[in-house]
């Protein structure tokens, strides 16, 4: 064990997720969304392990991360590389230099796409209901017939996939139909993560999934069919006992009530853990799961009981005993969240198991 947090990414974890994903998807293509350094675990190393995998269409959101991806690829392949961020003006040499494909999203950038030529491949994404980014519906009825622009691809975002029961699901699908019908010929996408589980129905020609290639669950809660992919683990460095009416960590909030034996691990908040976790999360050590005490900035605290514990050996933060998903809710957020904060300190390792 090292003497600081690791972080493992399993990439055989990531491949069968993509294949459980191709399942579900019923013959749509998937094109993994490898934005913000593949959640933090590395875009260079996964795009090039998802195109071993058969992955031939990534996305992305910034451009410096399309370009990142398409000098990790290579020229000479195939690979077909979207830019959600879509085309931003000035911007549209680095774009071509690439060959990333805007997904245009507003007006403006429409305009930029027309000045840039008709030579220029873009994606289309129509706002169905979310009221983030996207063309209207009337915006992308006058494209519909225009010459100047050369669209490959038609694409819309859930905001309520992974509340399957939510009517704002069927709402957006139905506006999305309307959206193909002004083009019929083409290829179009509508799900991520949580919107393959909702059903073929939801999965068009294409569908786009990040989390889920990662481990998260599509509802926000661990799924039996998705494995971990992202484990942390950190050294013991230092067992403790602390005496009935102490006092714990920063603060007089923590108190022991009775004798408690503690593992303090060398791994906090500046490793991506979120500091709230404390008092809330749990961590895997010796075989069971232990409350977390407090997370500091470089040091963490577990209860373990009478369990023999000593320096050097490895506490579990997240991982197959300790769910992506688990980690999420404990600390009120997102399993996406949890993921792209850990590419700070942690030493980064990846393995085939
Ligand atoms: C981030 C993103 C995705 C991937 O979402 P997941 O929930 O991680 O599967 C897909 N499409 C768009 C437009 C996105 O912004």
């Amino acid at each position: 064990m090292p003497h600081r947090a690791r972080l493992t990414v399993d990439l055989s974890a990531i491949d069968q997720n993509f294949r459980t994903i191709a399942e579900a998807a019923a013959g749509a293509e998937v094109a993994p969304v490898i934005k913000a350094d593949a959640y933090g675990l590395g875009a260079a190393r996964i795009a090039a392990s998802l195109w071993k995998a058969g992955a031939r269409t990534f996305f992305v959101a910034r451009l410096e991360e399309g370009e990142a991806v398409r000098r990790c690829l290579g020229s000479d392949r195939e690979a077909r590389i979207f830019l959600l961020d879509g085309l931003i003006p000035g911007t549209e040499d680095r774009v071509r230099r690439s060959a990333l494909i805007p997904v245009l999203a507003d007006a403006g950038q429409v305009t930029a796409a027309r000045v840039a030529g008709a030579d220029l491949p873009v994606g289309l994404h129509v706002d169905t209901g979310m009221n983030r980014q996207g063309l209207s519906l009337p915006e992308l009825a006058e494209l519909s017939n225009s010459r100047d622009l050369r669209p490959v691809l038609l694409m819309s975002h859930l905001g309520s996939a992974t509340r399957p029961e939510d009517p704002r699901n069927r709402l957006q699908f139905e506006r999305f139909a309307a959206a193909r019908r002004l083009f019929p010929a083409l290829p179009c996408s509508l799900a991520a993560s949580a919107g393959v589980f909702l059903g073929p129905e939801w999965c068009f020609d294409m569908v786009r999934p990040g989390v889920s290639l990662f481990g998260g669950g599509p509802f926000e809660r661990p799924d039996p069919r998705l494995r971990a992919v992202a484990t942390l683990y950190a050294p013991i460095l230092y067992v403790r006992t602390v005496e009935a009416g102490e006092h714990l960590g920063y603060g007089s909030n923590l108190k022991a009530e009775r004798v408690m034996r503690i593992a303090v691990a060398a791994v906090g908040y500046a490793d991506g853990l979120l500091r709230r976790g404390g008092g809330r999360s749990e961590a895997w050590f010796a075989g069971a799961r232990r409350p977390v005490c407090f997370i500091n900035m470089d040091l963490l605290a577990i209860e373990i009981g009478n369990t023999p514990a000593a320096p050097g050996e490895r506490v579990e933060l997240l991982g197959p005993n300790l769910p992506l998903d688990d980690l999420a809710a404990a600390t009120d957020t997102v399993a996406h969240e949890c993921l792209v904060r850990l590419g700070t300190r942690a030493s980064r390792r990846y393995v085939r198991s």
